[in-house]
């Protein structure tokens, strides 16, 4: 699309939006003036859907009215409440229903499916993880490791990105898997990094790592809801994601799982068992011998938190009318559209360090900003923008598809401007 400068111009883009009436549909923040923040933290936590107050309200009404026959009586029986989420969160990441369930918060499912999946041996024992992950996920794999008996030091492989980059290329993540394959036990890698906001190539690093017998896994924290996923297509051997983040389900809300059809019945992978995830047509009989489901309902431990699944509920709902083909088509104008504008800046203090390539992301920008430090992040919030601050000089901000106008991201530069190039 060819852009143009000017309030004018990204009015006329929300005009011919057709996803622009979902703006009001979510509950957006206001500044103590009473005018709404510009938002463009939806990576961090995405904002509440004006549905999901009923949707929880309703669960607390049924427990009000029901007390524990809730379970079966509810309107939305408790019992099997997890399986109304499963087919919409299947379709935001291109699984099969079967491959998928939501439970636990993310960095607990990331252990629970190390334990499935990172088997090491003498021979093949290494993680090899993204540059610069989430913190969370480097505490976890180096847990891991030394649960195993390992040195972090030496079993974790470390990605590095190109010389004088920020990103990593496909080209080194090949080699790399071709050159120490043989050792990898687990490729565990982001789906976005949240730092860069690069996009990797699921089914690249799935086929590379799958030839070299490697287990493939993802952490989708920063791509579900952001990015097209085919994970069923791609081919890992699993994957998690938080739904807090691009699928505005709560702070704190429970993450989903992908395990592959493939390992649906690979009932003799040690796991660590409880009782929702046992058949669940005898699951009540209370029986002495663990019998996992087929598929990822194997994986469960807990009867779920129900409040928290009926957000995750409301905002499914949404994703599933609106469907990813449309949000993406539309995150990826409004996203260039941003990086449009900031190219048109006067200054050289702002490098993009997000690849430009569309391909290679999805709606987060990280600006590395000259000689910033956190007043100029703080002045920015104080001018109404609410956006991401990450040492040493990193701005993040994302234009999510669902909630932000192209006016948000004009306003937004406006502002920036004001900050670097108009004193
Ligand atoms: C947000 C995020 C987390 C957070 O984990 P929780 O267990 O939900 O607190 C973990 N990993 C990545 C990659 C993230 O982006």
């Amino acid at each position: 699309m060819e852009y143009k400068s000017g309030l004018a111009f990204a009015q006329q883009l929300d005009h011919q939006d057709e996803l622009k009436s979902y703006k009001s549909q979510f509950s957006h923040p206001t500044q103590e003036n009473g005018n709404p923040y510009i938002y463009l933290c939806g990576n961090s936590l995405g904002l509440m859907p004006t549905s999901t107050p009923d949707a929880v309200k309703v669960e607390l009404e049924d427990w009000a009215k029901y007390g524990v026959e809730g379970h079966l009586e509810a309107r939305n029986p408790w019992v099997s409440y997890h399986e109304l989420l499963t087919d919409k969160m299947a379709k935001v990441v291109g699984a099969k229903p079967n491959e998928v369930v939501v439970m636990n918060s993310l960095t607990v499912n990331i252990h629970l499916l190390m334990v499935s999946f990172y088997r090491p041996t003498a021979q093949r024992y290494k993680i090899l993880m993204e540059y610069s992950p989430f913190p969370s996920d480097r505490y976890a794999f180096e847990s891991q490791v030394r649960f195993h008996g390992y040195d972090p030091k030496e079993a974790i492989i470390e990605m590095m990105p190109n010389e004088g980059e920020s990103t990593i290329s496909l080209e080194s993540i090949r080699e790399t898997i071709e050159k120490h394959g043989d050792e990898i036990a687990l490729i565990l890698f982001g789906g976005v990094n949240y730092y860069t906001g690069q996009a990797y190539d699921l089914a690249k690093i799935t086929e590379y790592g799958h030839r070299k017998g490697c287990v493939v896994g993802f952490d989708l924290a920063h791509a579900a809801g952001n990015l097209k996923l085919r994970l069923h297509e791609d081919g890992p051997d699993f994957a998690a994601w938080c739904s807090y983040k691009y699928l505005n389900s709560g702070p704190g809300s429970l993450s989903g799982i992908f395990v592959h059809e493939r390992h649906a019945r690979d009932f003799d992978l040690p796991r660590f068992a409880g009782w929702w995830g046992h058949d669940k047509h005898e699951r009540f009989l209370m029986s002495d011998d663990f019998k996992p489901m087929p598929g990822a309902e194997g994986w469960q431990l807990s009867n779920p938190p129900i409040l928290s699944m009926a957000a995750i509920k409301a905002s499914l709902e949404i994703f599933d009318e609106v469907g990813m083909d449309k949000l993406v088509e539309k995150s990826k104008n409004l996203t260039s559209y941003c990086e449009y504008l900031l190219h048109e800046l006067d200054t050289d203090r702002i490098k993009i360090i997000t690849p430009s390539d569309p391909a290679q992301r999805g709606c987060q920008l990280s600006l590395s900003v000259k000689g910033a430090d956190k007043s100029l992040f703080n002045q920015i919030s104080v001018a109404g923008v609410i956006a991401d601050w990450r040492e040493p000089d990193v701005i993040r901000i994302a234009p999510v598809p669902l909630y932000n106008s192209y006016e948000d991201v004009y306003r937004f530069v406006e502002v920036l401007k004001d900050q670097l190039v108009r004193p």
